[in-house]
């Protein structure tokens, strides 16, 4: 898995007296990583290069490596890859990307964040198969030398068992339809993504065209709620809340896909806003 994926390179390449810098906001298989590390990890504020660097500045010793989402799960926030980049260059520190939530959906043809910004200098892309590409698995994708050494040291890799061989030939299939067709899955995706945050206004994502789309209701009772008034209409749509969020930063996280249909869209979008209005718990 992703998460699986996470920990495999974080608990097996950082050694101690190395430094892992991550930022504030990564993914919880990033945090569970750094922890099963033996290296001491250093917290950057969310996507605030100005502190990253402070904190680079202040460290020495081993090697540096920095770690962060290209794509935030929980907001939709696409990291400053060419400002990490710099830096990484700067200190020489080992750069990190989990794409996640990238791939399939950032770039013209749907490579993810390094695509987005056309940025080569990514030592290790981490992601999953589980999400665009609608199968399982977790994957690493850097130099040979470093995938040796993990097929060699990394615990998740060698103690557990390898996906099934259907769950693999899916996940292929899928990343053979995306390197086909991935410009036309990511026109439509876009499109798909704007309809949906025209329609449902409640929407805070305006940021890039990433298919996160959260919905805050503040309190988790309000989110919970939401969810189960969606349901009950017919939507299934999850509510997330503290501690996978900062408190008071409960929501609903809606996501979009290439495939869906425009019926579909505006019926989901009608749900959202139905539901979204008799609320009584709006803030
Ligand atoms: C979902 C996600 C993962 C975990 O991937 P799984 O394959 O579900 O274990 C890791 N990192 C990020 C950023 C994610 O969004």
């Amino acid at each position: 898995t992703g998460y699986m994926a996470n920990v495999g390179v974080l608990s097996a390449l950082p050694q101690a007296g190395d430094v892992i810098f991550s930022d504030a906001l990564n993914h919880a298989s990033i945090i569970d990583g750094c922890r099963m590390s033996r290296a001491r990890t250093v917290v950057y504020a969310h996507m605030d290069m100005d502190d990253l660097e402070k904190k680079l500045q202040h460290e020495s010793g081993g090697r540096r490596y920095i770690v962060t989402d290209g794509v935030f799960s929980m907001d939709g926030h696409v990291c400053p890859l060419p400002a990490l980049v710099r830096l990484k260059q700067t200190y020489g520190a080992v750069l990190l990307v989990d794409d996640a939530h990238g791939l399939g959906v950032l770039g013209k043809s749907g490579r993810g964040t390094a695509e987005h910004f056309a940025c080569r200098d990514v030592d290790i892309h981490i992601g999953t198969l589980s999400k665009s590409l609608g199968a399982l698995g977790g994957y690493v994708a850097a130099s040979e030398a470093i995938c040796r050494y993990l097929q060699n040291e990394s615990r998740p890799f060698i103690f557990s068992t390898a996906l099934p061989p259907a769950v693999a030939a899916a996940a292929l299939t899928a990343l053979r339809l995306l390197r086909a067709q991935g410009a036309s899955y990511v026109a439509q995706i876009r499109d798909h993504i704007a309809y949906m945050c025209r329609q449902v206004p409640t929407i805070s994502q305006r940021q890039p065209p990433v298919p996160v789309l959260p919905i805050l209701t503040g309190s988790s009772a309000a989110a919970m709620q939401y969810a189960a008034a969606c349901a009950e209409a017919g939507l299934l749509v999850s509510a997330v809340r503290p501690p996978t969020v900062p408190e008071g930063t409960a929501r609903l996280r809606i996501t979009v896909t290439a495939g869906h249909t425009l019926d579909e869209l505006r019926r989901g979008a009608d749900i959202l806003n139905e539901q979204g209005e008799k609320a009584t718990w709006k803030q």
